[in-house]
């Protein structure tokens, strides 16, 4: 069995990146490739181990093609020669190496951060206005990607959330399949965007 850095490097040769995102305490591998000529680039979900050719059928069943040369999406395939509007520019995605799984917030972790800034507190506290309810992070948030965004250690915002908020409530159950349904959600979006650039691009 290859290695996961090997399956990573061969993914790469093929122009896949290999990512895992952590939703609620669940760990979602994906492949992502993205499209030279519009930027669109679209996430297959995948099991940890899969090997890269896998992924890459997958991607070609979608309509992908030149991947590991010029990784062009099945519009822009279709329509070589009309230039494309360029997608609008999402914000880069904090990704987590494959290599470092992200660990378990632990108390002690917590304990060792030194206080938060006024401005670092404030910062947390805006957003976890926006990501927390009810004590639960919303779909796809967690201490880690708040941490990402704000550039603020993951265990500095648990931290300050605790001492806003309290501890998370959480049922690992419920969690899971957040965990899926955020993954779902992210292929949904990426349709929707997709199907949004071809009825633009043939109107
Ligand atoms: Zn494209």
């Amino acid at each position: 069995m290859p290695t996961t850095k090997q399956i990573r490097a061969d993914a790469a040769r093929l122009g896949i990146q290999t990512i895992r995102t952590v939703a609620d305490g669940r760990i979602i591998h994906s492949g992502r490739v993205t499209c030279a000529a519009c930027q669109a680039h679209e996430e297959i979900v995948q099991r940890p181990g899969v090997l890269a050719h896998v992924l890459l059928t997958a991607f070609e069943k979608k309509g992908w093609t030149g991947l590991g040369k010029r990784p062009l999406c099945s519009l822009c395939a279709a329509k070589p020669s009309i230039p494309n509007k360029p997608a609008p520019q999402m914000p880069p995605k904090v990704e987590e190496p494959a290599m470092l799984p992200k660990q378990k917030i632990t108390k002690a972790a917590m304990d060792q951060m030194p206080a938060p800034t006024p401005r670092q507190v404030v910062a947390i506290a805006d957003d976890l206005a926006e990501r927390l309810a009810d004590g639960r992070y919303r779909a796809g948030w967690s201490d880690h990607r708040l941490g990402d965004e704000l550039k603020i250690p993951a265990a500095l915002v648990a931290k300050v959330r605790e001492d806003l908020h309290g501890p998370l409530k959480g049922d690992p159950e419920v969690d899971a399949l957040r965990g899926d349904l955020t993954a779902w959600l992210s292929i949904g979006d990426d349709l929707r965007r997709r199907l949004d650039h071809l009825e633009q691009t043939r109107a």
